[in-house]
């Protein structure tokens, strides 16, 4: 069996440590990238939030611009209309200063 690297007990499951609660995996659908900050409080692809997963099976993100939390599933944040995800491509939009998508150039305000 395969050990925890945090807290070295017998991993008890696939995406995260139920001794521990550190994420090796996003849970998210579709995302599943690797956790390697183990004190990482989100994924660094998609953004889910790890603890309210791991409590509430509820997925949420928080907006870098506003700093509110709301739904994963949503592109843009519903209350100061940030892009996450670009509305073309589907491009994760990671800095709040971009005006444009870095891969089509859709604009994002
Ligand atoms: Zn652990
Ligand atoms: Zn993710
Ligand atoms: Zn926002
Ligand atoms: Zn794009």
């Amino acid at each position: 069996m395969d050990k925890c690297p945090s807290c070295k007990q017998e991993k008890q499951g696939k995406y995260w440590c139920k001794n521990c609660k550190s994420v090796f995996l996003c849970p998210a659908q579709g995302c599943a990238t690797e956790n390697r900050n183990k004190d990482a409080t989100e994924c660094s692809r998609c953004g889910l939030l790890f603890e309210e997963y791991i409590r509430h099976h509820k997925m949420y993100r928080v907006c870098p611009k506003c700093k509110k939390k709301q739904g994963l599933s949503d592109p843009q944040c519903r209350y100061c209309r940030y892009w996450f995800n670009c509305p073309s491509c589907g491009h994760r939009v990671t800095s709040t200063s971009m005006l444009t998508c870095p891969r089509c150039a859709t604009g994002l305000r």
